[in-house]
This record gives structure tokens, sequence and C-alpha cells, in this order.
């Protein structure tokens, strides 16, 4: 800090208290008062904290003075110098364009302006969600006007003063009544506060600093991404103003659906029909699994609304190795349209296996399926 003030630059007032440049008088006072509390010397016995308690105060004294602190903000710290505060506000302008050779209108009363985030919608396919894709994408972004470099104005004009308010972006107006005057400050309404306007304005954005573009952008598809998410893509929002960072932009990914596969995070389920042959003796069978077919065995014995578990075929995770796994849900079909010789070896089979019924447990075949699914 001390090399700061050899070299003639100071800190900014702003930082020091630590609040914003739109901070209220409010938020101002508070800072200043934990800071004060922290860097008293009474309290505080470090070297340092004389030094910045005096920054701390001086901070203050011009933020927390309405006609100190528009000063400030257009002119830095340059604006506070010659006791101005003993001038009206409005004439002030004046006297600093005589000190400094012409208000060049570069700065405003707003600080920066981040740009506004961007959305952008995108639909893949069941596969391309689990195993990744580049995608290309078409969005349409505000970038600074390249005519006029974001200025709003024509080339080789200036945003100049605003006429109205003097470049103070407030306008007073001096009510007098039988009580004395009152002075009422709003904001200006020809330039909306900025204190400069634009008189010959940029003919390719009209002034408004920045155009529609559309740019191709090519978005890259994490393996794993599922229906709902949404990948930000930093800076590809719209420009800020005044020197602001751009936005982002948000692509929302939905996935369409999958003709045999159900996704749950990262696992996949898949149900399957097998007759009764193969239930009843077991089989090895072929299942679609994201990578392919593979070979399933069912043992003999196996009934409706059974699972088996195919390891690490399903999802690949999105923020670390390895994958979900596949449950394949088997049903037994009951065969129709026997034909002549399947219906006499049934009958055969028939009746060495009785005519016995057996109650069922009274949860639904539903209800098993749900907890097999943990739903
Ligand atoms: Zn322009
Ligand atoms: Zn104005």
């Amino acid at each position: 800090m001390l090399k700061d003030r050899l070299m003639g630059t100071k800190r900014d007032y702003y930082e020091i208290l630590g609040v914003d440049r739109d901070a209220s008088t409010e938020d101002i006072r508070k800072a200043y008062r934990r800071l004060a509390r922290m860097y008293h010397p009474d309290v505080n016995k470090s070297p340092e904290a004389e030094e910045r308690f005096k920054e701390i105060n001086e901070a203050y004294e011009v933020l927390s003075d309405e006609q100190k602190r528009l000063a400030y903000d257009r002119f830095g710290h340059s604006g506070l110098e010659g006791g101005f505060s003993d001038f009206g506000f409005p004439d002030l302008s004046d006297i600093f364009e005589s000190f400094f050779g012409g208000f060049t209108g570069t700065r405003t009363q707003k600080g920066p302006r981040a740009g506004e985030d961007l959305r952008a919608d995108l639909t893949l396919s069941f596969e391309e969600a689990v195993f990744g894709v580049e995608k290309e994408l078409e969005i349409e972004q505000l970038v600074i006007c390249p005519t006029c470099d974001g200025t709003g104005a024509e080339p080789g004009s200036r945003p100049t003063r605003c006429p109205e308010c003097g470049g103070s972006g407030q306008v007073r107006r001096v009510r007098s009544s039988i009580f004395g005057s009152f002075v009422n400050v709003s904001t200006c309404p020809r330039c909306g506060g900025e204190g400069r306007v634009v008189l010959h304005p940029c003919p390719e954005c009209q002034g408004q600093q920045r155009v529609r573009r559309r740019k191709r952008i090519t978005v890259t598809i994490p393996p794993g991404v599922d229906d709902g998410m949404r990948i930000r893509l930093a800076g590809e929002g719209n420009a800020g103003i005044y020197g602001g960072p751009p936005g982002h932009l948000y692509v929302f990914v939905s996935v369409k659906p999958h003709r045999y596969f159900q996704r749950e995070d990262n696992d996949i389920y898949l149900n399957i029909t097998i007759n009764m042959a193969q239930a009843a003796l077991g089989d090895e069978i072929t299942v679609p699994t994201l990578d392919g077919d593979v070979k399933l065995t069912i043992p003999p014995g196996t009934q409706t609304g059974q699972t088996f578990t195919i390891k690490g075929k399903g999802v690949p995770y999105l923020r670390r190795n390895g994958r979900g796994d596949q449950f394949v849900t088997v049903f037994v079909a009951t065969p129709t349209n026997l034909t002549a010789e399947q219906k006499r070896l049934l009958q055969e089979l028939a009746k060495t296996m009785g005519r016995e019924a057996i109650p069922q447990d009274s949860r639904s075949l539903f209800e098993k399926l749900k907890d097999a699914f943990r739903i």
C-alpha cells in the first residue's frame, strides 16, 4: 500500500471498505463500523493498523457523502481534490472540465455490468447421453458491437456528457415552500443515470452497444449425462457492458427414451420375455446391452419377475470411473396358439404335475416388481 501511495495510485475506496460499487449508504456504514472496530488504534496495536484506520476513514468520508461519492465514481481519486463540496454539484463538471481538459465521458455512473446468461436446449439420443458426444449448437448471443467497439456512438464520435444532468446522472430540483427550499434528487430521465448520452448513435447497433450474432458452438457432452441436466459453458452468454464479464450459456439436456432400456441414474433396466420351457429347464439367452449383445444364463426354475444382474453394463458415472449395472427382469410367457404336437406334449406333462392351486402372497405382482426395481 505504501508503494501504491508513492506511485501516486491510491486504493479504490470501495475495495477498502469491501463493498460493491452499488452498495447502499447503509451497507457502507455497516462496513465502515465493522472495519473501524477492527483497526481502531486503541484496539489494534499492529503497526499497520493506524495507516489502515486512516484509509478506512478516508474511504468512508467520501462514500458516505452523496456528492463526494458521485464525484469519486466519475473521476476517481482525482475527482476529490480541490474542496469541491463548497460548490453546487451540477457546476462541478464544468470546473473539472477546465482542470482536466474535458470530460471524456468514458467513466459512467453505472459500473461494469455482466452479460446475461443464455439458455440452449439440446436433445440427445439415449446412447449419446450414455457415452457422451460432441454436438454443434447454433446460438444467438449479444456481442460487443464491432463498429463502435461497444461505445454505442457512431465511429468518430463519442458519447458525450448528458446535457440534461451535466453528467452527474441525477437531476436536482429545488422547490421552494413556506418551510424553506427542498432539494429533490432523482435519476436523470435523459441518460437514465449514466451521465452520458450518445448524440450520434452507431448505425450498426443503434446505440445499444451490442449486436445480435449467430454463433456455432461445439458442446462436449460428457458420458453419463441424464435427462434434465444442464451443462454450463462459461463465458458463452451475452457480452457484458462497460467492461463487465460475459454471461454463461446453459445447455439444458433432454434425452430421448430407448425402445428397450430404462435408465435409473447409472443403472439400466431391461425386461425380457422367455418361454416356460426356458424358464423351467434353464437356458443361455442373448440379451441386448449398451455395448451390444451378451449371453445371460437363465437357471432352471426361473420365475416371472426374477431379476438378473449384468455387472458394469450400465451408464458411466459422470464424475468418477466405472459404470452402473444392467438389471434384466424375466417374464415367463404362457404359450398361446399351440400346435397339435405341442398340445399333446403339454397334456402328457400336465398328467405328471398334479392340479393344486396355491394361494398367492397378498402383494400384487406389481408391488413385488416395484421392490425388485427399487423404485
Ligand atoms: Zn455500434
Ligand atoms: Zn443525464
